[in-house]
């Protein structure tokens, strides 16, 4: 496992996930200024309800706070897998001959039970601040790509619903509603119902 800069917060608790609609999702999130002790325990809380949720990243708006912060336990590639925690991150992309899009089938833990193709770069580098303010960079390919992507997206207020022809979100709707009641109000506080 790859944690440059030190193990994932761990002790949290499991928290409801916000879902899409509620406002805090929607709006760009306040940048961390202050790395003490009371974002040490939210940055805990989302990797325990990240992991409640079988997800591999987690942005605090997802646990309803309005904080630019991001968690992840993402493998690359290679199957290599990446932890860390990301404040305030600016993302850069590929461009011009050195954009290649990747399609695959991406998910949102705050519409659970969704997914859709969605083509994004196939390779993400996010520059950013660490739990104790030092600096931080994260960068790759694959799986870990694409979720730099979709949590920074996140702290910006986009979610990935955001980018669909109106065909495919009403699909993506559609397919979240057949869903929709084997996920509690407090998912994944009350487990999902196999
Ligand atoms: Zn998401």
């Amino acid at each position: 496992m790859h944690a440059p800069y030190g193990p994932l917060p761990e002790g949290g608790s499991i928290r409801p996930i916000t879902r899409w609609g509620t406002p805090v999702m929607h709006r760009p999130l306040t940048p961390v200024t202050s790395f003490d002790d009371p974002l040490r325990a939210l940055a805990a809380d989302m990797v325990a309800t990240m992991y409640a949720a079988d997800g591999v990243g987690l942005a605090a708006c997802q646990i309803g706070e309005d904080v630019a912060m991001f968690v992840f336990d993402c493998p690359d590639e290679a199957g290599e897998r990446w932890v860390g925690v990301v404040c305030n991150p600016v993302l850069t992309l590929p461009e011009g001959k050195d954009r290649q899009l990747d399609s695959d089938e991406e998910g949102c833990l705050s519409f659970p039970g969704a997914f859709t193709d969605r083509a994004r770069p196939d390779h993400a580098r996010v520059e950013g601040v660490g739990l104790d303010g030092e600096p931080v960079v994260f960068e790759g390919d694959g799986l870990l790509a694409r979720c730099l992507q979709h949590e920074s997206d996140h702290l910006a207020g986009k979610v990935f619903a955001d980018a669909l022809s109106d065909r495919a979100r009403k699909r993506l709707t559609k397919a979240q509603a057949k869903v929709a009641d084997e996920f509690a109000a407090d998912w994944p506080v009350t487990p999902r119902r196999e």
